[in-house]
């Protein structure tokens, strides 16, 4: 049995359409569980990096490519989310 892929891994509604926020304290960024009203922090499980060591972006940075699997152990939500630099880089956001 192999590891799961990239493509295997996919977040649900709850983390579309700005539905996933977070903040930090220090440096370190936390996610707050979408379903719980009280912004309880989501535990992260395991990821899978999915960045390709030989390609660049538009820009002439390394590919990152990283997926997280996200808990609530308030309410036992599960999802994945992912962090990349593959797509926006800059501009205002426009919820489209
Ligand atoms: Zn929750």
């Amino acid at each position: 049995m192999g590891a799961r892929s990239w493509e295997s891994w996919h977040g649900s509604n709850d983390v579309f359409n700005g539905n996933l926020r977070g903040t930090t304290d220090t440096d370190y960024f936390y996610f707050f569980c979408p379903k719980c009203p009280d912004n309880q922090i989501l535990l992260v499980s395991d990821y899978i990096d999915d960045s390709n060591k030989t390609k660049r972006t538009k820009y002439g940075h390394k590919d990152i490519g990283i997926v997280f699997k996200i808990k609530c152990a308030k309410c036992s939500y599960k999802d994945y989310i992912k962090i990349t630099n593959r797509g926006w880089q800059g501009g205002t956001f426009q919820n489209t």
